[in-house]
């Protein structure tokens, strides 16, 4: 089995929200949207608009267990907004998922394709059941009636899904099968992050933390640090997390610590992590191969230069945002700040680089991947590797411009650059009837 899981593999803890602030990726997503609509001159219409998704689609989906019993499972996907073309975004397999976060995390993928100016609107989906509990089997058919139960909704114009937490290039290759039997003919551009050999983009599957390493260089160089003089904590040694302290590492800072959901590798002169197996190489090897280990709580607070959270959701909460020592949090994963850890940091000087701009390689290369598929021609790692940076610069640029002339977060300026794009679109475009 192929496996180049999104995020099965970035999961440091199994409790998604901080037990002492609890707050929904809807409530999050909610109140960064008027945070920046605050801040800009845009349409309340619009807003209004936004802050809903357009469908929401709720499945069951039942399976036969290897066991011969019968179970059922809901699924979902939250189609948020289309404004600027197909819906977009990753279907997560958690115990946690809900309706709520679905939408929420949809209404990231909107904002995150606007930022990346990407032809894309936002959605996300995904099924309630934990996938370690399910065999390679249960786990095809529940994949395989999913995407039949979604059949009529997604389609390489209509809504494209793409791997998140807990599912993989493998969990995309069984939804494209699944669709294209259906449908009669081969559709590769149906999902992306599928794997090479049936329409998959090289490079895709380390772009996520390809992006969060390439947005920490343009920080640092802004910020007038050289990479060399500069400090890396990452918590999550997945595919984002791996491959974000990988390349920073080759690229000349230090990473200091590293993590995995049974704690840190720790080790101030700095880690050679080309020797530590990602959760990809070796699930849930960080520790085993550490001098010295410390928690994920400890290796949240490390007096670094760049905090990068490359797990779950709502790690840097009120509870631990005052002892947060870093000068930078680049978020590698979706949602790692709560909203009142963001006024604390802010209030603290801490500047954040949000995981709409600072992990959307993923995004990004699955549009390649889109336009791949299409033009059934692919492109080398080296073009896609290439055509990411620039794109990268090209947001970052963007992202900068409106940081610094609205003096802003820059939360608030990749929100505003977003927001813009999608109110022009949602303007000129009208609403109908
Ligand atoms: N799940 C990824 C994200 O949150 C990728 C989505 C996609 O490639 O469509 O950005």
């Amino acid at each position: 089995m192929v496996s180049t899981s999104e995020s099965r593999h970035d999961s440091v803890t199994d409790t998604r929200a901080d037990p002492v602030e609890s707050e929904s990726a809807l409530e999050t997503a909610r109140r960064q949207l008027h945070h920046a609509a605050d801040r800009l001159e845009i349409d309340p219409n619009v807003v209004e608009r936004l802050k809903h998704p357009q469908k929401v689609h709720e499945v069951t989906i039942p399976i036969e267990r290897d066991d011969g019993t019968v179970e059922v499972f809901t699924g979902y996907r939250a189609q948020h907004d289309s404004v600027r073309g197909p819906f977009k975004g990753g279907l997560r397999y958690h115990p946690d998922v809900t309706r709520d976060e679905c939408v929420g995390l949809g209404m990231w993928m909107t904002w995150k394709c606007a930022v990346m100016d990407l032809p894309f609107g936002g959605a996300k989906g995904g099924v309630a059941v934990n996938p370690k509990e399910l065999s390679a089997e249960e786990n095809e058919r529940l994949t395989r009636r999913f995407a039949q139960e979604l059949r009529d909704v997604i389609g390489p114009n209509q809504d494209i899904p793409a791997p998140d937490m807990g599912t993989d290039s493998q969990t995309m290759a069984w939804l494209m099968d699944a669709y294209s039997m259906q449908k009669g003919e081969t559709t590769p551009g149906v999902v992306t992050g599928k794997p090479p050999v049936v329409g998959g983009s090289q490079g895709r599957q380390e772009a996520p933390g390809r992006s969060v390493a390439i947005v920490t260089k343009l920080l640092c160089e802004y910020y007038d640090r050289p990479l060399e003089e500069t400090t890396v904590a990452v918590q999550g040694y997945g595919s984002v997390g791996a491959s974000a302290a990988r390349l920073l590492d080759d690229w000349g800072a230090t990473v200091v610590a590293v993590s995995d959901v049974n704690g840190a590798m720790y080790d101030p002169s700095g880690i050679d992590t080309a020797t530590v197996p990602s959760h990809d190489d070796e699930p849930e090897a960080v520790t085993t191969y550490a001098d010295e280990v410390i928690s994920n709580d400890e290796l949240l607070t490390l007096d670094v230069d760049v905090l990068v959270p490359a797990a779950l959701g709502n790690v840097i909460t009120r509870r631990n945002a005052e002892n947060i020592a870093a000068e930078f949090v680049v978020e590698g994963a979706n949602g790692p700040t709560t909203s009142a850890a963001d006024s604390i940091l802010e209030e603290r000087g801490i500047e954040v680089i949000p995981d709409i701009l600072a992990n959307a390689g993923g995004v990004t290369v699955s549009y390649f991947e889109w336009l791949q598929d299409i033009n059934r021609r692919a492109w080398s790692l080296e073009r896609v590797n290439n055509e990411l940076e620039t794109e990268m610069c090209s947001a970052w640029r963007a992202v900068k411009t409106e940081y610094e002339r609205r003096d802003v977060t820059w939360r608030d300026a990749a929100y505003i650059v977003a927001l813009s794009r999608i109110a022009e679109a949602h303007e000129v475009r009208g609403l109908w009837p």
